[in-house]
């Protein structure tokens, strides 16, 4: 049960194309990161109060900050039991959000299941807001650093409500967890519009607390994840604890709530607790796992607050110049699918980016007549519904003109994908019409070079059956990848929640 977060799912190696093309970012070239996360979770057992202070303090004892991602629950009975010190300790870290009850039913994944797009995020915010304000309220921070899911109990539909729940730190929503729906292969992405750290394999590594032999094999398997990543340039490491780990001998969910159990409050029972000896003896190793990372050269500890400074979206701050169009119309020319567009410069573009920016660019051409020198791109989520079939050849300049500009107008307002492109009655599958826009914007670029002011096109042609290629980033709906959780009903699937992850896949786009 340790590895509980590691044995569901496939482990799928990746292959991320776009690492091939894209330069190492690095002004601190060789820095190996190490973001350490602990889910503090158990409301049962007290002890766990106790083992959460001591974590907190033998990391601050070595300067080192790490996030806690708190249960809503779990930061309710600290202040009930007046563990002001232990809040205290968890104060010097940076804090982040678990869900408000984690394993009571429905755990997200079993309400999100039953949702579609709108709806999702909503139930979501209902449920676990109070939560969060719990714990900002309690711990006395205004903003909480990012948002993991229990066990397996992942949805798309989280990421895009955690900007309205107070976990935004600079604006920027983070999402911090293990698991296997998405992901780009070890390294940060954006998706949903949040900075993910998600199925870091194979930067992500942890130490058996308990095993003879465990300290060896852990330090030899960092010092290997160190040495790979300072030869790329630096990265990040990804290594996740429960505080429950030191002091129980089963989780406390497992015991309570497994299999879809749901006793009422009155019934929860505390579980086994590890002898006093044993907790020790697993602080003390854990104590030299830590040292031997810091004996390390170029290991900085960071924690989830830091990540929108070290993986900025200059796309976001910056827009897009004409060289940005440029590019992603090369992109766009010729394919059959819509791939992420990653720049020299670091810029990366994903689907959604590509849709708003040409969206963009193409009204203030067809309304001004000239081409931009800089286009905003604000932040885009994925269509809300599978797109329909394409039901245009080809449509005239005018046409098209309106058709990009209700377009331009639904995703800017909406700041979401449209699930349908109208023009008149005739529906357009939004990637079909992205690379229609690859072709006007192509057109109207030549057309600058020739005439100061650039006329409509006579007739754009409209592609049929455009593929998003972030969708393979996706993971297959495998009996494990939901019901490997115990505390999910076994053989537990949600059909749903993946549909609605791949057509999000227009937001995926890998951090750096
Ligand atoms: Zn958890």
């Amino acid at each position: 049960m340790l590895f509980r977060k590691q044995v569901f799912g496939l482990i799928v190696a990746v292959v991320a194309p776009w690492a091939l093309v894209v330069p190492v970012l690095g002004t601190e070239a060789g820095t190996v990161r190490v973001l350490l996360w602990f889910d503090t979770e158990d409301y049962l057992l007290p002890a766990d109060d106790d083992a959460t202070l001591r974590l907190c303090r033998l990391l601050s004892n070595r300067g080192i900050r790490a996030t806690f991602k708190l249960v809503g629950e779990k930061a309710r009975v600290l202040e009930k039991r007046r563990r002001s010190d232990v809040i205290e300790a968890l104060r010097k870290h940076d804090i982040g959000y678990h869900a408000n009850f984690h394993s009571v039913h429905p755990a997200p994944a079993e309400y999100l299941a039953e949702c579609g797009w709108a709806d999702g995020v909503e139930e979501f915010i209902r449920r676990e807001g109070p939560g969060a304000d719990d714990v900002r309220r309690i711990l006395g921070v205004p903003t909480l650093s990012c948002y993991g899911q229990p066990g397996s109990s992942w949805g798309p539909q989280t990421l895009a409500a955690l900007g309205r729940m107070g976990i935004a730190p600079q604006g920027v929503p983070c999402y911090v967890d293990s698991g296997s729906h998405v992901g780009l292969g070890g390294v940060p992405f954006w998706y949903c519009g949040a900075l993910a750290l998600y199925k870091m394999s194979p930067n992500e590594t942890r130490m058996d607390l308990w095993a003879d032999g465990a300290l060896e094999k852990a330090c030899e398997g960092f010092r290997s994840i160190h040495g790979r990543l300072q030869a790329e340039g630096g990265g990040l490491v990804s290594i996740f604890y429960h505080p429950c780990e030191w002091v129980h001998r089963e989780f406390w969910d497992g015991v309570n709530f497994r299999r879809g159990a749901n006793p009422p409050r009155e019934e929860w029972k505390k579980p086994p607790q590890r002898t006093a000896e044993e907790t020790e003896a697993a602080f003390q190793r854990f104590e030299r796992y830590i040292d031997f990372q810091r004996s390390l050269g170029g290991v900085e500890f960071v924690t989830a607050v830091d990540l929108p400074r070290l993986y900025p979206d200059r796309l976001r701050s910056e827009g897009g110049d004409l060289g940005t169009v440029k590019s992603v119309v090369k992109a766009l020319e010729g394919a059959s699918e819509v791939g992420f567009v990653a720049l020299e410069n670091g810029v990366r573009l994903s689907a959604a980016d590509q849709f708003v920016l040409l969206a963009e660019f193409l009204r203030i051409v067809y309304t001004s007549g000239k081409l931009p020198g800089q286009v905003v791109v604000p932040s885009a989520l994925g269509p809300a519904e599978p797109p329909p079939k394409t039901e245009v050849e080809s449509l005239d300049g005018r046409a098209f003109r309106d058709a990009l500009l209700d377009a331009r107008d639904e995703v800017f307002r909406r700041r979401q994908v449209p699930s349908r492109v109208f023009a008149g009655v005739r529906k357009i599958a939004p990637a079909d019409f992205l690379r229609a826009m690859g072709h006007a914007a192509r057109e109207a670029i030549a057309l600058a070079e020739k005439d100061p002011v650039v006329g409509l096109p006579e007739k754009v042609q409209i592609p049929k059956g455009t593929r998003i290629a972030a969708e393979k980033h996706v993971a297959e709906d495998t009996p494990g990848l939901f019901g490997g959780w115990v505390i999910h009903t076994e053989g537990f699937r949600a059909p749903r929640i993946l549909e609605m992850a791949r057509l999000q896949a227009w937001t995926l786009k890998p951090a750096k």
